[in-house]
């Protein structure tokens, strides 16, 4: 008789909640959970919550493979270095749950290197080993694999695509450095472009807007204002300046564009036009088989949960077109 399915815990450490989702070796959900993270309480509280939300799916049944923990911030070794979030700098993350279960092997990652390894073991970029991920959120977020295994960089923080240079001299970015790619290609780049251009379009509705938040700007982009097609145009050309170093340096097959933003964006990101945009700018030989496709995770708690069978060095199911066969 086969041995009973497995299942792998995977733990999505977020600035305002944590998600927790237990799967099984193909990346389906089995059952999942939240909790506030309420960072403000301290290091040693939202540890407590951690392991209470992994205890809790660890009961669920069957036997539990690992956790995988997705964290914000510069994560090496297991060790937050520091998540700006969280207010977290040099938390022993994974040594903090490995005294809490001895028995449970447990792999610590940057949360959008998860979500990278979660893409490619079962979602958008599956069977696809050299892929580069976005992730447009509040800030602009970067992971990348290369023949299957995730680029770490010499202090864990490889693809921080934005950081990148995206306008020489350009916006300050609260990093120290100006005109980085997050400062056009992010939430935080939709809100200073709006504050920095906002005298330009004396006609666009938004600009007499106040207040205004991202959803504004996207409801605007939407209903054709100017400035707000304007702050369109500045994130689609930052990004698709990060995009053509990464994927070209890389030689990536495909590129995941995923975060909160990514997806409230939608059509209005044109991934065709964005895909034709990049390719162009690179060679032939280089660009003709690069993809960009949205992000397919039901939840980014799924990518750290494959961290475990990635570092457990299971094969990752196959590609979607050839499993019906595997
Ligand atoms: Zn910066």
């Amino acid at each position: 008789m086969d041995a009973p399915t497995a299942y792998a815990i995977g733990v999505d450490i977020g600035g305002t909640k944590i998600a927790f989702a237990l799967i099984d070796p193909q990346g389906r959900v089995v059952a999942e959970r939240r909790a506030p993270t309420l960072p403000a309480e301290g290091v040693a509280a939202v540890l407590d919550r951690l392991a209470e939300g992994i205890a809790a799916l660890g009961a669920h049944g069957g036997p539990v493979a690992g956790v995988g923990v997705g964290c914000p911030g510069n994560v090496h070794d297991g060790v937050v270095r520091l998540a700006v979030n969280l207010g977290w700098s040099e938390v022993r993350l994974r040594d903090a749950l490995r005294e809490r279960f001895p028995d449970l092997p447990i792999a610590v990652s940057n949360d959008a290197a998860a979500v990278a390894i979660g893409e490619w073991w079962c979602g958008a970029a599956r069977g696809c080993p050299d892929v580069v991920y976005a992730a447009i959120g509040t800030g602009l977020g970067g992971a990348a694999m290369s023949g299957g295994r995730l680029v770490r960089g010499a202090s864990g923080a490889a693809m921080e695509i934005g950081h990148l240079p995206a306008v020489p001299g350009g916006r300050l970015c609260a990093c120290g450095l100006t005109g980085c790619t997050e400062q056009y290609a992010s939430g935080v780049g939709l809100l200073s472009g709006l504050a920095a251009r906002r005298g330009e379009w004396p006609d666009s509705l938004l600009a007499r807007k106040p207040d205004a938040g991202t959803a504004d700007i996207l409801d605007a982009m939407r209903a054709g204002d100017p400035l707000a097609l304007a702050l369109l145009h500045d994130l689609r050309g930052a990004l698709t300046q990060a995009l053509v170093w990464c994927a070209g340096a890389l030689n990536a097959a495909r590129i995941v564009i995923g975060g909160g933003l990514g997806r409230a964006l939608g059509d209005l990101l044109d991934l065709p036009g964005l895909e034709s945009d990049v390719r162009a700018r690179l060679l032939p030989y280089v660009g003709d088989g690069l993809h960009i496709v949205p992000a397919q995770l039901a939840s980014s708690a799924v990518g750290a949960g494959c961290l475990v069978w990635a570092e457990l060095g299971s094969s990752p199911p196959g590609p979607l077109s050839t499993r019906s066969t595997a």
